[in-house]
């Protein structure tokens, strides 16, 4: 599909944008309209971000389309018709496409082109920003729009480079597709990417054996085609419908409860489970206000799904190995097309390397401690370096030359997920620290563009060289989502959202739970002109 060539660089920008997916267009959207230069950068070779890259069988968004599109335009919500409850990786793909050509965006960006690095000079109160075809371009502000679940994570099994066939990850997957037809396959991992590519690759491989470290919850997304009056509906109603979405945790609109699961009775408990699952997908979590709160709660939801995947599994040892046993939650929960059901399948095997763990790979196989398993093709499904990955391989160094990834040394720190401190002129968008991955993205993309412009704006009639926060609201900050994570149960496992599935990483909880009183809290340190963050006049920077 792509049209896309190198644009002409720009030397000298107001803004140049590290990534070309949702946040990237829409920040290059949003900069345009502020009348304010754009160069930017993206590695693929066109729009899409994460899209672009997750082309693995199966890959769809599990926020429903209607919800998971850009609210920034009443025109392109009215002229655009998503199909399917829940869209595929194609059509989103193609509505990003429809996006960057209707605002003439991939002219703005360098494609095939990763950003290795910026610094600051405090001199001139400019970003000189380098990258691996060897430009480099000044520019007032750099916004990293890099996603963040954007560096995909291979583990470091011994052998792995002597395996004969291909690996392929789910992260990165081949523009041309696959074909597993005849093959026997292994695929490594059982998170959401394994969890939606399993039973089609299950349809198509010869064999495929699945090697699961930790089951998942997973609950039916019964994705079906939207009706024409469904899609009637949603037009005529979106501002509610965003306006609902921005009240609500998870920024999504849909059904919510103040009920609690350890105030209700038995009865009502099992309608209300049997009720999410019939719904199907992530609303899950919203079945009673105390799920991610209170352990006995959640463990009545988990309990529940465990009583599904037994009914779901023909082979009770089988269906026992599926359970998992975690906290409902604290690793984001799947959402399937026939997960379960697919070991019900001839050509299907599972091996709990609880039992039996991988020892290392060969050139023929994945070898166990039950033996070896020859495969002719792997799927590492084996999920990305979250929130930090792709930002910590951009040598970022600001004042005084300190490298962002020293100052995250002991764990991403930022204010508000946005700004860092002593890194000036700085913006991530979805940043860690921010709700980001807990919420639909495209609220909380947009939350951000939106607020960063205005900032930009705000310096700009104000003759303002520098905006970055102060090292007390950074630290405040991060030890405020901390302790709001820790009146939840999120922390309660090892996850991408703690770093604890990439060795070595610091454990620190990445995203600030609750999405009102965030934007509440970003529209008030607005309000008051930037509060915890220090503005440094043009008179002054220049000094
Ligand atoms: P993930 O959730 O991090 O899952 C990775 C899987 O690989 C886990 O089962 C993990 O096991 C396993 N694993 C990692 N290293 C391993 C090793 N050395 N040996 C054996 N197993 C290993 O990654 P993901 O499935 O790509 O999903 C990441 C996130 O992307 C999701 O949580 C979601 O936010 C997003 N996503 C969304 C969708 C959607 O919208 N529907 C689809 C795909 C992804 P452990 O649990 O034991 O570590």
């Amino acid at each position: 599909m792509s049209d896309a060539t190198r644009a002409p660089l720009r030397e000298e920008v107001d803004v140049v944008v590290v990534g070309a997916g949702f946040g990237g267009l829409y920040m290059a959207y949003k900069a345009r309209e502020k009348g304010l230069s754009v160069q930017g950068f993206e590695r693929g070779d066109d729009v899409g971000g994460t899209w672009y890259w997750n082309r693995y069988p199966g890959a769809r968004c599990d926020i429903e389309s209607m919800q998971y599109s850009y609210a920034f335009d009443p025109e392109l919500e009215q002229e655009w018709d998503w199909s399917e409850r829940y869209a595929t990786q194609p059509e989103i793909l193609s509505y990003i496409d429809h996006v960057a050509k209707r605002y003439d965006l991939r002219r703005h960006f360098a494609f095939e082109t990763a950003v290795t690095g910026a610094t600051f000079d405090e001199a001139t109160s400019r970003w000189r920003v380098r990258t691996d075809k060897g430009d480099e371009v000044i520019a007032r502000y750099i916004v990293l729009a890099t996603g963040c679940l954007s560096t995909t994570n291979l583990p470091a099994i011994k052998g792995i480079e002597s395996f004969k066939g291909p690996i392929y990850h789910t992260g990165a997957w081949p523009k041309e597709g696959v074909d597993f037809t005849g093959l026997r396959v292994g695929v490594i991992g059982t998170g959401s990417s394994a969890i939606q590519s399993i039973p089609l690759m299950a349809e198509q491989a010869k064999h495929l054996t699945v090697f699961q470290r930790t089951p998942n919850y997973s609950i039916p997304a019964h994705n079906r085609p939207w009706t024409e009056e469904e899609r009637r509906d949603t037009k005529a109603n979106y501002r509610q419908i965003r306006a609902n979405a921005m009240t609500k945790p998870f920024a999504f609109d849909s059904f919510s409860t103040d009920a609690e699961a350890t105030k209700s009775t038995p009865q009502e408990i099992r309608a209300a489970f049997q009720r999410a699952w019939d719904d199907g997908g992530l609303g899950y979590m919203n079945t009673f206000a105390d799920l991610l709160l209170v352990p006995e709660a959640n463990k009545m939801a988990a309990d529940f799904v465990r009583e599904k995947i037994e009914g779901l599994v023909d082979d009770p040892d089988l269906a026992k190995k599926l359970m998992p046993s975690h906290t409902v939650g604290c690793k984001r929960l799947c959402v399937d097309t026939n997960y379960y059901a697919t070991f019900n399948r001839d050509n299907v095997t599972l091996v709990d390397l609880r039992e039996t763990p991988i020892e290392e790979i060969t050139a023929e196989g994945v070898r166990t401690a039950a033996g070896l398993v020859p495969c002719d093709a792997i799927v590492s499904a084996t999920g990305f370096d979250a929130m930090t990955g792709t930002i910590n391989r951009i040598d970022i160094k600001g004042r005084g030359g300190e490298r962002l990834r020293d100052h995250w040394a002991d764990g991403a720190r930022a204010y508000l997920g946005l700004g860092v401190a002593g890194f000036p002129n700085l913006f991530m968008i979805t940043g860690p620290g921010s709700p980001s991955v807990l919420t639909n993205m495209l609220v909380s993309i947009q939350h951000h563009v939106d607020w960063i412009a205005n900032a930009v704006s705000y310096l700009d009639d104000r003759q303002i060289a520098n905006i970055e926060p102060t090292t007390e609201a950074e630290n405040a900050w991060v030890k405020e989502v901390q302790e709001i994570a820790d009146t939840t149960l999120f922390p309660s496992c090892g996850s991408w959202y703690t770093g604890s599935n990439i060795e070595g990483k610091p454990k620190v909880f990445a995203a600030y739970v609750g999405f009102p009183p965030y934007a509440e809290k970003c529209a008030d340190v607005e309000a008051k002109g930037y509060d915890g963050f220090r503005l440094t006049p043009r008179t002054q920077a220049a000094e």
